[in-house]
């Protein structure tokens, strides 16, 4: 019975296709950036053979995430408090600047804020999806969407992706 799947970092991919000549069911598709999930027998053959370290292995059923001490959890979320006032901040400036660097550079402060805020909120334990937490957080999240909230897409994550703790 397979018990892992292959993902595809599209970012790293070079696109010289040997995941797709070495995959023996034909789950990989170069042209649109996909591995077949329902095709994919998990066989690692992929991952094994790209150059460019874009495919990883990840477990069909995740395991359960690590619980944080309270403490752990308040330090780590008034931190992400920071980093998103932080982020604001920068944002604020990039869009009051006339000059084009000023805003350039307050534009990368902002994106670096956000993902230090991203990075700190994963480590105060939304890390993984089919954590409790995680979970709430998008219920929460559909109780009062914004404007540009993906509801559908959030809906059917969770519908896929059962509690494990
Ligand atoms: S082997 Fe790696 S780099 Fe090459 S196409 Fe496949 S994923 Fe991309
Ligand atoms: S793990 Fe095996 S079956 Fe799955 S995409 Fe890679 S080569 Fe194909």
């Amino acid at each position: 019975m397979r018990t892992q799947h292959a993902v595809r970092n599209i970012r790293l991919c070079t696109k010289d296709c040997l995941c797709l000549y070495v995959c023996p069911v034909g789950a990989s598709d170069t042209e649109n950036g996909q591995i077949d999930w329902q095709k994919c027998i998990g066989c690692g053959t992929c991952a094994a053979s790209c150059p460019s370290g874009a495919i990883s292995m990840m477990p069909d059923v995740l395991p359960p995430q690590q619980k944080k001490t309270e403490a752990v959890i308040r330090t780590l979320t008034a931190l992400a408090d920071d980093k998103m006032k932080e982020e604001a901040a920068a944002l604020k400036t990039a869009e009051d600047t006339a000059d084009p660097n000023e805003k350039r550079l307050a534009a990368a402060l902002a994106r670096s804020h956000r993902v230090m805020a991203e990075d700190l909120m994963r480590e105060a334990g939304y890390m993984l999806p089919q954590s409790a937490n995680a979970h709430e957080l998008l219920v929460s999240m559909l109780d009062h969407p914004a404007s540009d909230f993906p509801v559908k897409t959030a809906e059917k994550l969770l519908e896929m992706l059962k509690v494990n703790e």
